[in-house]
């Protein structure tokens, strides 16, 4: 097979080349630079849909949004818009509404579940029967949080389930006693080692092993073939598997600090800017993003490894799993590694940033602030067009490029935004530190 790159790539309408795909050019004169730039807004569209849907679960509705997301998938059809300049516009609209979807999501959990305060989170199996749950829906965690009291199961979160710990009204529930494992690339191996059953309750699930077909359960917008689905937030055969398949053993354990809210992070204004007027902050770092199992992904860990003991590191979705086992320690009291929670967290890191802005009376791209995003899925690409829409410059993306964007879409994100793709570790760092 050819390793050569697809220029473009669109099979959408019976115009389309020799009937199997235009991949040079469209028959209709789409030319690949636009194709691309439909193929960029429907992912930022698949990144607000899932916030959106995440919100309305909790009853929160934006007509505004839906309205946005149906002429965004109207622009994409075929023969209307062939306006590259257009949908880079588009994109720019879509980080907007990104910020937005962001924020209701945010408002719906905390006034679900009360604002996140910091915790240590055990990392490891303890005694007794076990629910593993993935996912983002914090919904189906509280039901199944309610129907398991008093049944001496243990609930556990993987992944991006770890901010859940964050919320004082899920922590209230004894029996959310810890995590098992990290990002949602470990989950073949972590589902297959733990005897418990598992609860996939939204995106970033995978198909599963032989090890563990017969005792993990969807919900919602998951589904995987031949395996059982929730309806209703009636989890009876959830818990049965759970108690059926018996004892976890009690293992060692490891803490992951989470829950970091904005408020949380506010709390300690009047210190951070006393630190950074004295010159004992020199730089903060947000460090985040999807993981990706990308060899070149180690970049994160390295990176923050390296920086100087003067910098703080705000941190959110899977791409933290690379450090947040490090120790960083604090500068006179505030901690060097900050985790405010999953990609579904993402606008606190907005409203932190902000937030600065109004502390030091500066703008998004005059504060201390360096950006080093990881991108895997779609929620990042909407995350990384919100922070464009926001006028965010200088950033770095790894840990290898969107494939959508060809060498024109590159120009726009260098020549507009500064745009950096990774490089090294110790090199990057010294450019931003000087
Ligand atoms: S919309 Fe244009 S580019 Fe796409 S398949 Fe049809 S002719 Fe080809
Ligand atoms: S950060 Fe990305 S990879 Fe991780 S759970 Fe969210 S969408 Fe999935």
């Amino acid at each position: 097979m050819s390793n050569e790159k697809v220029d473009m790539f669109c099979w959408q309408c019976s115009q389309t080349a020799k009937g199997s795909g235009c991949t040079v050019r469209g028959v209709c004169g789409k030319v690949p630079t636009v194709a691309r730039l439909q193929d960029n807004l429907i992912y930022s569209m698949k990144g607000i849909s899932a916030y959106n849907y995440n919100a309305n679960v909790l009853g929160s509705k934006d007509p505004e949004i839906d309205e946005f997301l149906t002429k965004g998938l109207y622009s994409t059809l075929t023969n209307v818009n062939f306006d590259a300049e257009d949908l880079v516009n588009l994109a720019l609209e879509a980080g907007e509404v990104n910020v937005k979807v962001m924020r209701m999501l945010k408002d719906a959990h905390i006034a679900h579940y009360g604002e996140p305060t910091p915790v240590e989170v055990q990392v490891g199996s303890k005694k007794g029967p076990g629910i593993l749950v993935t996912g983002h829906d914090l919904k189906a965690l509280e039901e199944l949080l309610k129907q398991t009291e008093g049944k001496g199961i243990n609930i556990y979160t993987h992944s991006e389930m770890l901010p859940a710990h964050g919320y004082p009204k899920l922590r209230e529930y004894e029996h959310l006693v810890g995590q098992l494992g990290g990002p949602w690339f470990d989950q073949k191996e972590i589902f297959s080692k733990y005897n418990v059953a598992i609860l996939a309750t939204s995106n970033c699930v995978l198909l599963p092993k032989d090890e563990y077909k017969d005792r993990i359960f969807t919900m919602d917008v998951a589904k995987l073939p031949d395996t059982p689905i929730i309806e209703n937030y009636d989890f009876t055969e959830l818990i049965n598997k759970a108690l059926e398949l018996g004892d976890l053993e009690e293992e060692e354990t490891k803490t992951f600090t989470t829950g970091f809210g904005v408020n949380t992070i506010l709390s300690l204004a009047d210190k951070i800017k006393e630190l950074v007027t004295d010159g004992k902050i020199k730089r903060f770092f947000l460090v985040g993003g999807c993981d990706s199992p990308h060899p070149k992904a180690t970049y994160y860990r390295e990176f923050v490894e390296n920086l100087p003991e003067d910098t703080i590191v705000l941190t959110l979705a899977c791409g933290k799993y690379r450090f947040n086992d490090l120790d960083l320690g604090d500068i006179e009291g505030v901690p060097r590694l900050i985790d405010m929670g999953q990609c579904n967290d993402a606008i606190a890191a907005v409203d932190v940033a902000l937030a600065l802005c109004d502390l030091f009376d500066l703008g998004l791209n005059e504060l201390p602030l360096t950006i080093v995003l990881s991108w895997m899925e779609q929620k990042a690409v909407a995350i990384l067009w919100s922070l464009l829409y926001l006028g965010k410059t200088d950033m770095l993306i790894g840990p290898i490029l969107p494939a959508w964007a060809n060498d024109d879409i590159l120009n726009i994100l260098v020549n507009n935004y500064n745009l950096t793709p990774i490089g090294d570790p110790k090199e990057d760092i010294k450019k931003i530190m000087g």
